[in-house]
């Protein structure tokens, strides 16, 4: 099953840097490189798949994020269409503090050794790449950039399957600083 895993890590950057990464798993790691280019912008947003079922939502204790500003960011997406189920806070579970893999769930924690300067947060998520299922996503905070504007909206956009969509004002914009509260093409159809 592992094998068969589409592996997507994002960084969020505060400025003009590009850093986009797409890898498979463990045995079948490679690098694909996307490019953008003007055709992206007339498609608008492009969804790399989608959960089967609503996800639960797992606030490790080690996040670097209030409860408050996380159920402003679930709003921004349930406002959008999109359901959670279950939410956890402060969670000291074996899905927090061990490697688990954490099926329909979507994990927010602290960055961890394998953060990249100079993302601001980062979004993992596992995707069965044959029926494009969302299987888990984990968002990565980085400490003191938890409680900013957007950020964490715009992780749990990738969590929620979109990549990132560079135009001026997205919330979805790769760079932070050009990023916005436009949320055009991401809306639930
Ligand atoms: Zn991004």
């Amino acid at each position: 099953m592992i094998s068969w895993l589409l592996f997507l890590g994002c960084n969020t950057v505060p400025g003009p840097f590009v850093q986009e990464t797409t890898e498979h798993e463990e045995r079948e790691l490679h690098k694909v490189s996307e490019t953008l280019d003007a055709s992206l912008f007339k498609r608008g947003p492009q969804s790399q798949g989608g959960w089967q079922l609503p996800p639960e939502v797992r606030v490790c204790a080690t996040a670097p994020v209030s409860e408050r500003r996380v159920k402003k960011a679930l709003d921004f997406w349930r406002d959008l269409g999109y359901s959670f189920s279950r939410i956890y806070y402060n969670d000291v579970s074996r899905h927090c503090i061990e490697n688990v893999f954490s099926y329909n769930t979507i994990i927010i924690d602290l960055i961890d050794g394998s953060h990249r300067e100079p993302a601001l947060a980062t979004t993992t998520s596992w995707i069965d790449r044959e029926t494009r299922e969302i299987l888990k996503a984990k968002i990565a905070l980085k400490n003191s950039w938890g409680e900013a504007d957007r950020i964490l909206e715009h992780e749990l956009g990738h969590a929620l399957g979109w990549l990132d969509y560079n135009q001026t004002g997205h919330i979805m914009h790769h760079e932070w600083s050009r990023g916005g509260l436009n949320t055009a093409g991401v809306e639930v159809q």
